[in-house]
């Protein structure tokens, strides 16, 4: 009977002294998941975890949410068992086969593999994997062994307990999110940077979100989208901090006072000092952005540097390399795409200019913000203004809550 859930992880097996740590945090992110559906017991199990069911709880129903839980490479439903004779293991593998497969499966070719962590059991695992391998083909004969290339590989592993699968559905990999490796995350509604969010949460990192809303400029259905791409995103990141920083006093100060070919770099170097003062309160140590190597104006490799040029903290741009289409694929995989492409308006095709500049030069832009009225009072008061949305694994908490 499939009764646990194995789960193995990529990375954190091979950490070393932290490695305790790693699994720690694993095990609480998979808690976390598992809390709203029922009680799971979690143990360690040399090298993976084991999930199980404390009472009516499906495994079924942890497969779903535990597949976007980064740090996991593969879940296994298993039978897991204690009895370790030969004729047990056996017995357990033919009941858990038909479970799976069916009283009376089609053809397929199969292989056995055998692990024996319990070096004293009498037999070798090339001997166990014989023995499985003997007892599948008496309950179905129309099975056959494929050493090279089975369709279906039997794990049979004596651990502490014993373990039976054959299904590995695939993880996410990457690294367990850590509320102690925190960046700020700057969130459009386009289709890049819940991109660049997910790719970095997926190394370990928690996020927090800044979105710059011009309201009127930029309705309520546009700063509702933004909601909902980082409620997307924290399906898989856990906790997000969302701050709708307002930008309209700002917007409109540059628009009046720079001149129209620097708006765009103008406007991305005071979001990037914003972003960096909430990230500062938030004890978030990076910035990270969906920027992308000349896709537009604001993204050559110039304006690039005059944006970069206003921050102290490292900017992660982890879609630098990415094709536009390539990007979508993975918006598409998180299920950010759909939201993305709803057509409302944002701040910056709203005060774009007709011809920006593509060439920057650092000292004419440093020159033109001179003009800029009392500009870091209005950063500042732009950031006392903000207002906080808290979503927490692909749910908006209430303010109570939060
Ligand atoms: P995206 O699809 O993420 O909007 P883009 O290709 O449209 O990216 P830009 O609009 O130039 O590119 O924005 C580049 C990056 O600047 C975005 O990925 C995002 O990180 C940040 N950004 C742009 N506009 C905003 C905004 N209104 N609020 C927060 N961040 C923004
Ligand atoms: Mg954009």
């Amino acid at each position: 009977m499939q009764n646990g859930l194995l789960v193995k992880y990529g990375e954190i097996a091979i950490k070393g002294n932290n490695r305790h740590q790693f699994e720690n945090l694993l095990i609480q992110n998979i808690k976390e998941r598992l809390e709203r559906l029922g009680r799971y017991a979690i143990t360690k199990e040399q090298g993976r975890l084991l999930v199980e069911p404390v009472g009516e709880e499906r495994i079924e129903d942890a497969i779903e949410p535990l597949s976007k839980v980064f740090g996991i490479i593969g879940l296994c439903p298993a039978s897991v068992f204690t009895e370790d004779s030969m004729e047990s293991i056996c017995n357990h593998t033919i009941e858990y086969l038909k479970e799976t497969y069916g009283e009376n499966p089609a053809p397929i070719t199969f292989k056995v593999e055998a692990r024996r962590a319990n070096k004293k059991y009498p037999l070798n695992s090339l001997e166990i994997a014989a023995k499985v391998g003997e007892r599948v083909l008496e309950a179905f004969p129309q099975w056959k062994v494929d050493v090279h290339h089975p369709q279906v590989i039997i794990w049979t592993e004596l651990r502490n307990r014993v373990y039976v699968f054959s299904k590995i559905l695939p993880g996410l990999g990457g690294m367990p999110v850590s509320p102690k490796n925190r960046a700020a995350l700057l969130l459009s509604g386009g289709i890049d940077s819940p991109v660049a969010g997910y790719m970095i949460a997926k190394r370990g990192v928690e996020l927090c979100a800044v979105y710059f809303h011009a309201h009127p400029y930029t309705t309520d259905r546009a700063k509702d989208k933004v909601i909902e791409l980082a409620r997307r995103l924290s399906v898989y990141s856990g906790n997000i901090r969302l701050y709708i920083v307002p930008f309209t006093d700002i917007q409109l100060d540059i628009y009046d006072r720079c001149p129209q070919d620097q708006l765009t770099i103008i406007m991305r170097r005071i979001m990037m000092r914003i972003a960096e003062k909430i990230a500062r309160n938030e004890e978030a140590m990076a910035l990270v952005t969906g920027e992308n190597l000349g896709q537009v104006a604001s993204q050559t490799l110039q304006s690039l540097y005059c944006t970069n040029a206003v921050c102290t903290m490292p900017v992660f741009r982890p879609l630098i390399g990415f094709d536009k289409q390539e990007i979508i694929q993975v918006a598409q995989k998180i299920d950010t795409y759909e939201t993305s492409i709803l057509p409302y308006e944002d701040c910056c095709t709203i005060f774009v200019a007709k011809h920006p500049e593509t060439k920057p030069h650092l000292d004419r832009i440093e020159k033109s913000e001179q003009n800029l009225t009392n500009i870091e009072e209005a950063i500042e008061k732009a950031v006392a203004e903000s207002e906080c949305v808290t979503l927490r694994l692909g749910r908006q908490i209430e303010k109570e809550e939060a």
